[in-house]
């Protein structure tokens, strides 16, 4: 019997932000005697963080993405684009709609979450631009902007963004250096619909305050508290019976689950992400772990963040080697306060940290140091060992 055959293995399926710190970091320390296979939907991963800044042609559009064929590669890891179609726990096999099964000894689950569309009928309607899946949300968008510019013809394009999370208010920011781009000069019209009251939702009121006083400087038409609830051609129906006339709709809600993750027999929130103890396991008797968006801390829920989910990547690759060693795991212990960087997409970008509030050019400088160092982490021009 060859060596390879008890080669114990560890299975990321989603490859976004931790499970990809963890595909980087075996580069230089694999965990002796382990195979490394990563599971995607896509041979590319796109950082969140970027993209507000490619739409406001601050960034290419490959300085936001990470090759994981060749970051695999790097790794001695085996790529797997495929389709999941379900999990068989007691035989700890992934099962696949288009090729054949996987076993895994540990496997972390990473496939991050899907825009809330609940309660809205017509939602699916797909002339609406959803942000995910992020791979796509470019080339969509720029189809869709043609097909909206060519019915609008001498007026204005109007542009309805749906979500004033901080993706939402970023997205509404830098939207129109991307719509000059494929559109010429044309006239747009921005209106953001929030249903809270307040915008990017867990930020202190001074933060709300000054992104949504912003947002109107750079004549961005707001709704707030109030939701859509009806998508119908050329026009949204909010909860007050109100109706917004758009040509293109971008969908950028809040997180909600991918509907897989309710379907695999694991325990699940109110929302449908995966239960895990602190430990990133998750909470039934399974060597499984949960991060990113996907997962929710029983103990201490944190808000959808990318933050979070980089921040687990250390404590994950940690842990899959003690669960496979049979070690007691660490615990990750989420920060109660994260800076957030709202870029502006003018050069700038407003900042909370510790309920403090600030905007410059220095928190823009700050937000690209932070995502570009991000991303060179994935860079694969450098020797890896
Ligand atoms: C415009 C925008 C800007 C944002 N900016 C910030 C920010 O500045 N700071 C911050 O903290 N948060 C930000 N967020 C939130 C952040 O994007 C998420 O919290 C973060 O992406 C979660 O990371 P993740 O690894 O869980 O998921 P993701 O980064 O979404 O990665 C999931 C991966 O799994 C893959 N996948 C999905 N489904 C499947 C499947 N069925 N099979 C296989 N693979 C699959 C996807 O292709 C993707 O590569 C932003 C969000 C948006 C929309």
């Amino acid at each position: 019997m060859s060596s390879s055959v008890q080669l114990r293995h560890v299975v990321l399926w989603g490859i976004g932000h931790t499970n990809a710190l963890v595909v980087r970091a075996w580069r230089d320390h694999p965990i002796p005697g382990s195979r490394l296979i990563c599971v995607a939907d896509a041979s590319i991963s796109t950082y969140s963080g970027m993209l507000p800044g490619v739409l406001a042609g601050q960034y290419s559009r490959q300085a936001m993405q990470i090759d994981l064929d060749r970051l695999s590669e790097s790794a001695g890891a085996e790529f797997v684009p495929g389709d999941l179609r379900g999990i068989d726990l007691d035989s700890r096999v992934l099962l696949f709609e288009d090729r054949e099964r996987i076993e895994f000894d540990v496997l972390s689950i990473g496939i991050g979450s899907v825009p809330s569309r609940s309660g809205v009928v017509g939602a699916d309607d797909d002339r609406i631009v959803s942000i995910k899946p992020m791979l796509t949300f470019l080339d969509r968008l720029a189809i869709r902007l043609i097909e909206a510019s060519n019915a609008a013809r001498v007026r204005a394009v109007r542009i309805t963004i749906v979500g004033g999370g901080a993706g939402g208010a970023e997205i509404a920011f830098c939207l129109p250096a991307f719509v000059h781009r494929i559109l010429g000069n044309v006239l747009i019209e921005r209106t953001l619909i929030h249903e809270g009251e307040t915008l990017v939702t867990g930020s202190v009121a001074s933060t709300n305050i000054r992104v949504q006083r912003r947002l109107e400087q750079t004549g961005v038409t707001m709704v707030m508290g109030r939701r859509v609830t009806r998508v119908e051609p050329g026009h949204l129906i909010l909860s007050d019976g109100q109706s917004v006339e758009t040509d293109l709709t971008i969908w950028a809600t809040g997180a909600a689950a991918p509907p897989i993750l309710a379907r695999l027999g694991l325990p699940v929130d109110e929302r449908g992400f995966l239960l895990t103890r602190p430990t990133l396991q998750v909470v039934a008797d399974r060597p499984i772990f949960v991060v990113g968006d996907s997962g929710t801390l029983i103990e201490s829920p944190t808000p959808k963040a990318g933050v979070h989910a980089v921040r687990q990547g250390p404590i994950l690759r940690e842990n899959l080697a003690r669960l496979l060693d049979g070690r007691p795991l660490l615990a990750y212990q989420p920060q109660k306060s994260f800076l957030r960087l709202i870029n502006t997409g003018d050069g700038r970008a407003i900042g909370e940290y510790r309920g403090y509030t600030f905007e410059g050019r220095w928190c823009w400088s700050l937000k690209d140091w932070i995502d570009r160092r991000f991303m060179e982490q994935f860079s694969l021009n450098r020797p890896s060992r």
